[in-house]
């Protein structure tokens, strides 16, 4: 009997609702992916790249080229000046980015908190570096981090914080107050954090992304984890990058190194080419999605869901309370893909203790006008 690293870890919940999904034939907004394609631009340079015989190993940091679009990308968006050299890291996916800053910096017996409901993959790198996660339950209502609740987790043994804004699955934000307030918070502790920002582009109504990028107190002891997977619209590049100041950095890519060595070559050429001849992309996001998410809240409207829109992310969270009371989430959702024919994700797989009386599903909009309104039909005849 093999003694497992990872007793309490099955499969995830986006493999088992995609899989179900395809199986049962439901329109899938369960795990999240675009079901159109990135820019043919950007298509085309990897084919270019790949003819070109860009096809051997990437430097172990990430294309020089490509490092240096993050950092422009950086200074445009958030005005901050990193360097692409010590400071940028490509990676292949934003989860081995924050696998690699986790095993970086968590020893044994370490803490770390994260923010309940939570992106499955922190737990499992947590206790592989054999940390533990103290887990703090965002607010019922808004998904707003409890002030007094963290700062009753935070102990001796703290030494990583991880933050998600835009947070998946609620779409919630953090604020400037709030980061001001972190920092506060961890004053002079011996405490990293990693802020996992890979939905950055994906904010609505006109706000601005409150990057920890932008803010210099807490970008010292920061990893800012984002994927070109969400903002190019190809999710199965799986290739991200971190920031991070020099000598977390130089940690994070000795960890790097040894899980892939570098990420796939031909993709960073094409990414550093169309980044470069389109910077413009990342500005047309939010009013790209935004529409995506009004269409789909308009036509979900008049069904018996409730929600506010989402204020981020390209997932809206729905609560089913006046249609099913008597399912659980993860009902529910085998419920609405088996005998309705749309795959959902359930929010309390997010949860440590998940709350009892929550109803909730996450739906994935990062689909085309006509697969969200055959969704939205389905959900509205419920
Ligand atoms: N963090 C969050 C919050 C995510 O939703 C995702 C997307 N799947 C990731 C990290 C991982 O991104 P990637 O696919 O680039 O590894
Ligand atoms: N981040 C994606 C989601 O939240 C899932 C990625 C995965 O399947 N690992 O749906």
């Amino acid at each position: 009997m093999i003694s497992s690293k990872l007793p309490n870890v099955g499969t995830t919940i986006f493999t088992t609702m995609s899989q179900l999904a395809a199986q049962t034939g439901a329109l899938n907004l369960s795990q999240g992916f675009p079901d159109f394609n990135g820019p043919q631009g950007l298509l085309e340079a990897v084919g270019r790249h790949i003819a070109q015989g860009h096809n051997q190993y990437a430097p172990m940091t990430g294309l020089q080229s490509l490092r240096e679009q993050v950092a422009a990308k950086i200074a445009r968006s958030y005005g901050v000046a990193i360097d692409p050299d010590s400071e940028v890291t490509i990676t292949p996916g934003a989860t081995e980015a924050i696998f690699c800053a986790v095993q970086a910096v968590v020893q044994a017996g370490d803490e770390v908190i994260v923010f309940d409901p939570c992106y499955d993959s922190y737990e499992p790198s947590v206790e592989l570096a054999g940390g533990r996660c103290v887990h703090v339950q965002l607010s019922a209502d808004g998904f707003a981090i409890d002030w007094q609740k963290l700062s009753d987790a935070i102990s001796d043994r703290t030494r990583l914080i991880i933050l998600n804004s835009p947070h998946n699955p609620s779409g919630a934000l953090i604020s400037r107050a709030d980061l001001d307030r972190l920092a506060a918070l961890i004053g002079e502790r011996d405490i990293y954090l990693i802020s996992d920002e890979v939905y950055e582009h994906l904010i609505f109504d006109g706000v601005q992304h409150a990057s920890v990028l932008a803010h210099e107190q807490l970008l010292r002891r920061a990893f800012v984890v984002s994927s070109f997977g969400k903002t190019y619209h190809v999710t199965g590049w799986k290739t991200g990058y971190v920031v991070a100041p020099p000598g977390l950095t130089l940690e994070l890519r000795k960890v790097h190194q040894y899980v892939n060595f570098c990420g796939v070559t031909p993709l960073q050429w094409a990414l550093a080419d169309y980044m470069a001849s389109n910077p413009e992309h990342v500005e047309e996001l939010p009013t790209f999605y935004q529409a995506k998410r009004d269409l789909f809240c308009d036509l979900l409207a008049p069904s018996r869901f409730t929600f506010t829109r989402t204020p981020g992310t390209y997932f809206q969270l729905v609560d089913y309370g006046q249609i099913r009371p008597d399912l659980n989430d993860v009902e529910m959702s085998l419920w609405l893909t088996r005998e309705h024919g749309v795959a959902t994700i359930p929010v309390s797989v997010f949860y440590q203790n998940p709350i009892a009386e929550q109803r909730l599903v996450r739906l994935c909009f990062a689909k085309r006008e006509d697969t969200l309104r055959a969704a939205a039909q389905k959900l509205a005849a419920i």
